[in-house]
């Protein structure tokens, strides 16, 4: 896979109405994209498939819908106003400007890549007699690589963890780390940058507030906690789950939607007694895989990854990491946040934040899990996986998006062989009974091929096909989108075929 993926991807969003960069008319603002028509629909069953699976699953998960808005002391007590940040640096001579760690991880990616190039030299020359334990371990370019490359993660690791802004800048000028627009070396210090947009409350000056726009849900599930486990009369474990915007001012906002600076999050937080979060950190990483599995995107395409930096607020963290056009990296976070969040609420609002536990008889603050994804992560995770270009035997080509039934914009599509005879007159009526199942398309515009690759491109998983031979005895085709194959079906079982082939719900407890 590669970046020229990445484009083809972006370019047929756009052609076919998945996504677009906003307010193109006035070339916008970059990072910001707008979901076309069948966008918005792949988004929704991907949102529905999440909230499905987290509330409607778990009898002991509910749902809140929070603002946007919060007093801004929320962001104080989160430790979002003294931490959310990013360490930057500007290149001098092109005015760029990037993440210090960001160019430094680069730089390792590199030093990966050099490894692997001498292995699989080695491989090529040694052939069926190559031992690569060893040949790692003793050639010498490798060895010094392999050193160099540790050393240098250590000590970025260790910047990080201290905020230390001067190692990040020593690392890239001994390493000699250039401007990848420039190419020159003649960079800037290294500043923090608050990666939140604050805006005004009020409409005269000297009683406005400073507001922030969430850079996270999670804190709008924090402050409700008593009044969600009070109305929804919860007993711990228990969890509050959320769908919204959140907003970060990133400074490298490159790659598509993989990175934006507003964008949807799918948050849980799971409450639970202290002592018992690494059962739960445990449940919950798990959880989280099957539920990534279960859309079947393909082998190999996700992992697991230990934090080296924990944010300042967790125990433990890991990501589930999917590989992307631009390589593996960080789908879904999965925190062990302690009661950090609960406990800094308490002592900001001085309101008690406890939950009285009536199996203990006692009060505590809850500890809690979170698992946090991006909807337009796994938005583009869903269609790097769904994307092909296929050559076809008959030499011709197609481009085809291999969605998941249950997550398919257009579940299917109806089409007279030609519209005439009666033919039309058939596959209308079939369509009108159809879509008051599942969204779907009539079409009987161009050759039957032409519109196989329309709804191929949509990523349409079943396409009807009523002929000549359906006017006689009431069959139908279905036309299986992956597999281009035709099946002859009574058209009376059309329905019953896209209930149980498009069904989340059905997905959701398989
Ligand atoms: P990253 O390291 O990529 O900046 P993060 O560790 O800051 O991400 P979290 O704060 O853990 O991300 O947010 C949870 C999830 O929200 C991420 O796993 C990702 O899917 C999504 N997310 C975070 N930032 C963005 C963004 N700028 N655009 C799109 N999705 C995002």
């Amino acid at each position: 896979m590669s970046e020229d993926l990445l484009k083809k991807i972006t370019a047929h969003c756009k052609e076919y109405g998945f996504v677009f960069p906003t307010t193109e008319i006035y070339d916008g603002p970059g990072a910001l994209y707008d979901y076309g028509p069948y966008g918005c629909e792949l988004k929704n069953n991907i949102r529905q498939y999440w909230w499905e699976s987290i509330v409607h699953a778990h009898e002991n998960i509910v749902g809140v819908d929070t603002a946007i808005l919060m007093h801004p002391t929320t962001w104080k007590a989160s430790g979002h106003v003294d931490a959310f940040n990013d360490p930057l640096i500007d290149n001098k001579d092109s005015k760029k400007r990037y993440r210090a760690d960001a160019l430094i991880e680069e730089h390792l990616a590199r030093l990966d890549e050099k490894i692997e190039k001498e292995v699989e030299k080695a491989r090529k020359r040694f052939g069926e007699q190559f031992n690569e334990e060893l040949f790692r371990s003793t050639n010498p370019r490798v060895a010094e690589l392999s050193r160099r490359r540790q050393a240098l993660h250590q000590r970025l690791t260790e910047a990080l963890r201290n905020n230390d802004l001067e190692t990040l800048r020593a690392i890239i000028t001994e390493e000699e780390i250039v401007c990848p627009v420039s190419g020159t070396k003649n960079w800037t210090e290294v500043r923090q940058f608050n990666l939140m947009f604050s805006t005004q409350l009020g409409s005269h000056s000297d009683d406005t507030l400073t507001l922030y726009l969430r850079p996270e849900t999670a804190q709008g599930i924090f402050v409700n906690f008593l009044n969600v486990q009070k109305s929804a009369r919860l007993k711990v474990p228990f969890g509050i789950a959320q769908v919204g915007k959140a907003f970060r001012n990133e400074i490298v906002a490159r790659q598509f939607i993989f990175r934006m600076r507003e964008f949807e999050q799918m948050e849980m937080q799971f409450f639970v007694r202290p002592g018992t979060e690494d059962h739960w950190y445990e449940f919950w990483k798990s959880e989280r895989m099957r539920w990534h599995e279960k859309l079947n995107l393909g082998p190999g395409l996700h992992r697991f990854r230990d934090h080296d930096k924990l944010a300042h607020y967790a125990r433990a963290a890991c990501d589930i990491e999917f590989r992307f056009p631009m390589g593996f990296k960080e789908l879904e976070g999965i925190h062990s946040r302690t009661d950090y969040d609960l406990r800094n609420h308490q002592e900001h609002s001085g309101r008690k934040l406890t939950y009285y536990d009536p199996d203990l008889n006692e009060s505590y603050i809850p500890y809690v899990i979170e698992t946090s994804i991006g909807l337009d992560r796994m938005f583009l995770a869903v269609l790097t996986a769904a994307y092909l270009e296929e050559k076809l035997p008959d030499g011709s080509e197609r481009t085809v998006l291999r969605f998941h039934p249950a997550l398919a914009p257009v579940k299917f599509a109806v089409l007279p062989l030609v519209p005439k005879d009666g033919m039309e007159v058939m596959a209308r009526k079939l369509f009108e009974d159809l879509r008051k199942l599942a969204p779907g398309q009539y079409d009987e515009k161009d050759s039957i091929g032409r519109r196989y690759r329309r709804q191929d491109a949509l990523g349409t998983p079943f396409a009807f096909t009523v002929d000549g031979q359906s006017l006689v005895d009431g069959t139908i085709t279905v036309r299986f989108r992956d597999s281009m194959e035709q099946e002859r079906i009574p058209a009376s079982q059309a329905p019953r075929f896209i209930e149980e082939q498009v069904s989340i719900r059905r997905l959701v407890w398989s």
